[in-house]
Order: structure tokens, then sequence, then C-alpha cells
């Protein structure tokens, strides 16, 4: 059996391209997630340990959570690790980087950027703390679940769930006055029109986080692929 580590467009396009013979595990974050073919399972495994006792009976991980989800994918390369079993990571490209936009560690360096500015945040409803202390720019948030406190004095909340296009978000952006454009190095086409939509306004990009070397395709296409190989051994 395959466990997909998923809760992104990849995941559930692998599950489909393996005709659901997988398991699709979610954390269960958000409250109406967009289910893949398949089994599915949701919650935590709580930690290394709970995964790791998970593990037994499955042939193969593929950890084809988000770039920015650090946790569980240190937790599956531990957990395969101690049980032997084979883990692929599945992570689409980032962004081809533009000339002007602005790379950043973390999101509390990403706030840095923001003073004075009408900002448009698209980087999720995790880590919105870190724009809390900045008083004098303005806030558009979306997220497709609500976000918890403290949020910027000056905002306005969306929740919505993509995909978007470039018009639509540029609309978007011209409706609220929008100066800058801030999101996480996230990759993929979902996510791509408010880049192009953003035309002359500053981009701020939050560079992916560090994570465990794990043999890693970029492509539903490879993994099948690694998987075929993997399942004739
Ligand atoms: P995280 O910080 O890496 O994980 C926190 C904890 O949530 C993990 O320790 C694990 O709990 C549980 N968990 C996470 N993903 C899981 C999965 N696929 N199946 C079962 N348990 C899971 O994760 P996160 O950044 O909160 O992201 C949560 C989920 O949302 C991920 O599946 C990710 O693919 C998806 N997502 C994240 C982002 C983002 O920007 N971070 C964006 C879009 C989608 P236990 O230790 O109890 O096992």
């Amino acid at each position: 059996m395959i466990l997909i580590l998923g809760g992104t467009g990849e995941a559930r396009a692998l599950a489909a391209a393996l005709d659901g013979r997988c398991v699709t595990s979610l954390a269960g974050a958000v409250s109406n997630p967009r289910l893949p073919v398949g089994e599915v399972r949701i919650g935590g495994f709580g930690g290394v340990e709970g995964l790791a006792e998970y593990l037994s009976g499955v042939d193969a991980v593929v950890d084809a959570t988000h770039p920015f989800a650090q946790q569980i994918s240190a937790n599956a390369a531990a957990a395969c690790e101690r049980t032997g079993t084979p883990l692929l990571r599945l992570e689409r490209p980032g962004f081809t980087p533009r000339p002007g936009w602005i790379w950043v560690d973390d999101l509390s360096a990403a706030a840095a950027h923001t003073h004075g500015q009408r900002a448009f945040l698209t980087t999720g409803r995790q880590g919105l703390e870190a724009f809390a202390p900045i008083h004098d720019a303005w806030f558009l948030i979306r997220c497709v679940d609500p976000p918890g406190d403290p949020l910027p004095r000056h905002h306005e909340l969306i929740l919505d769930r993509g995909p978007y296009s470039v018009e639509s978000e540029r609309a978007l952006m011209e409706r609220h006055n929008i100066t800058m454009l801030v999101t996480k190095d996230s990759g993929g086409a979902m996510t791509q029109a408010k880049l192009d939509a953003a035309g002359e306004r500053t981009v701020v990009v939050v560079r992916r986080p560090p994570r465990p070397g794990v043999e890693t395709v970029t492509s539903v296409e490879a993994a099948v692929h690694r998987l075929g190989y993997r399942r004739g051994v």
C-alpha cells in the first residue's frame, strides 16, 4: 500500500494517477478539504512515533505535502528511516524568479517590508501574527479558512479558494489600491495568476524552508514512474 501525505494539488493528481490505489493522509487543517480519489484518512499521526506505527503495512510513502509544511516532512523522513520504508518527496518547482522581486527568509522579514504599503497577503492563515505589529500599513488578507489572532490592526479579510484568473486578480488588486504583493514561493499554476497580475507592484517572496535530504521528484509522472520501479523491486 502506498501512503501519500497530501493536502496539495500534486497529492490529488498522484492519487488519481494511481487510480486511487493508495491512501492519502490529510492533516484536517481546513474545514472543507478537496478530497482525492481512493482511501483518505484525516488527522495527525501523533508525531514520528505515531507515523512509524502507522507505516507497518505501508510499502512506500510519498511526501506530497506543501513546500512550507516542514514538520510533517521531517516526521516522515524520521519515521521512514526508522522503519526502513521507502520515501519519495513530490514537490512542485518554485516560481520562476522575476527581476525586482524581494526574497526573504520568513514572514517576519516579509512584514518588515510592508511599512506604508497597501499589501495583499496571500501567505495562508498561519503565521499572520508576524504582520500584527505593523500599524502603518493596510492589509488585504486572503485565506481559505479564518486565521487566528492577532491580525494587523488595519486589514480586510477575504475567505476564498483558488484557482484565480489573472483578470480577477488584477481587478482585486486595483479595487483595493494594492501596492505590494506578499507570497510564499509555493510554486504551481494555481497560484501563478497573482504574480502575472501584480504588474509594477512590489512583490515580496518568502523562500522555501530547508528540508530533509530525501529523493525528490517534481512531477506526478516522475513519481508514478519511480513508484512503479519500486513496486517491481
Ligand atoms: P506541518 O506544520 O508540517 O505539520 C504539523 C502537524 O500536522 C504534523 O506534525 C502532523 O501531525 C500534522 N500533519 C501535517 N500534514 C499532515 C498530513 N498530510 N497527514 C496527517 N497529518 C499531517 O503542516 P502545516 O504547514 O500545518 O500543513 C498542514 C497540511 O496543509 C499539510 O498536509 C500541507 O500539505 C497542507 N498545506 C500547507 C500549506 C502551508 O503553507 N504550510 C499550504 C497548503 C497546504 P502529527 O505530528 O500528529 O502527525
